[in-house]
């Protein structure tokens, strides 16, 4: 999930983004009037027992008819959206998303205004509501959902080819990887990251895992991230198969869960 589009989605195959929708950004102007007029009306003041006027009533009815419709567009297209990933996939990682954290106040300078449009930016798609009502939907019909702890993952800071870890900053667009030359937008080089996570298959994680447990020069870091991802690794393997059990009542489930086309939302 981002802001230049709103999600960038892969199976490992196929690559999909869609637009973020402004609906709240759409609407602002007419609701920013509606509220002035608003503003000019008699309002209720019970100390001093002054009734609202008619026209005081009328146009707060007006705003809050506004703000509704906007809130029922996000609604209908999150669940659009949602039906649609459901409808075709059983399997789904994304992003553990902090939408508290991350549409706090920025505290002051420069950053504040430009802060304050990306916070709006976030809640206009709706992420918080998207995640929960795909998870919803997941589970509806048995499928598993798996949330990727950005932070021990770093999806956008990886290269899912080599598993080469490079910083980006926010402004940078495509994903180029140093070391094999991967070339690939941002987002969906996250999504994939993502995926293969989930599905316990990073092109990479085993030789990182033995380089940490059998160089001598690693830092503890690296090894406690190896421990970590084998114990993840464990995790998921674990839910992967009670799903694939419960779907197919099958022992030999071992690859099921990665035959399973997934689809990856970052
Ligand atoms: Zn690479």
């Amino acid at each position: 999930m981002g802001c230049n589009s709103a999600l960038s989605i892969t199976d490992g195959e196929n690559h999909q983004q869609i637009e973020a929708p402004k609906f709240l950004r759409n609407a602002e102007h007419l609701i920013k009037k509606a509220s002035k007029d608003k503003r000019r009306k008699r309002a209720p003041n019970r100390r001093k027992k002054i009734k609202a006027s008619r026209r005081f009533k009328r146009a707060t009815a007006k705003v809050s008819k506004l703000t509704r419709k906007v809130a029922n567009l996000r609604q209908n297209w999150v669940h659009q959206v949602a039906a649609e990933i459901v409808s075709s996939n059983s399997f789904v990682a994304t992003e553990k998303l902090e939408v508290k954290n991350m549409t706090r106040k920025a505290k002051k300078g420069k950053r504040k205004k430009q802060k304050a449009g990306l916070n709006k930016s976030i809640l206009d798609v709706g992420f918080g509501m998207l995640r929960s009502t795909i998870k919803y939907k997941i589970e509806q019909i048995g499928g598993v959902f798996i949330e990727v702890p950005t932070r021990r993952v770093l999806p956008s800071q990886t290269c899912p080819k080599c598993g080469h870890q490079h910083k980006k900053t926010l402004d940078v667009r495509v994903h180029k990887c140093g070391v094999c030359n991967y070339l690939q937008d941002r987002d969906i080089a996250a999504a994939e990251v993502m995926l293969y996570w989930a599905k316990g298959i990073l092109p990479w994680a085993g030789t990182a895992l033995a380089d940490a447990e059998s160089s001598s020069s690693t830092s503890r870091t690296r090894k406690r991230a190896g421990s970590m991802r084998q114990m993840g690794a464990k995790k998921r393997q674990k839910s992967i198969e009670d799903f694939a059990k419960n779907e197919l009542g099958d022992v030999e489930t071992h690859s099921s869960g990665e035959a399973n086309c997934g689809q990856f939302i970052s």
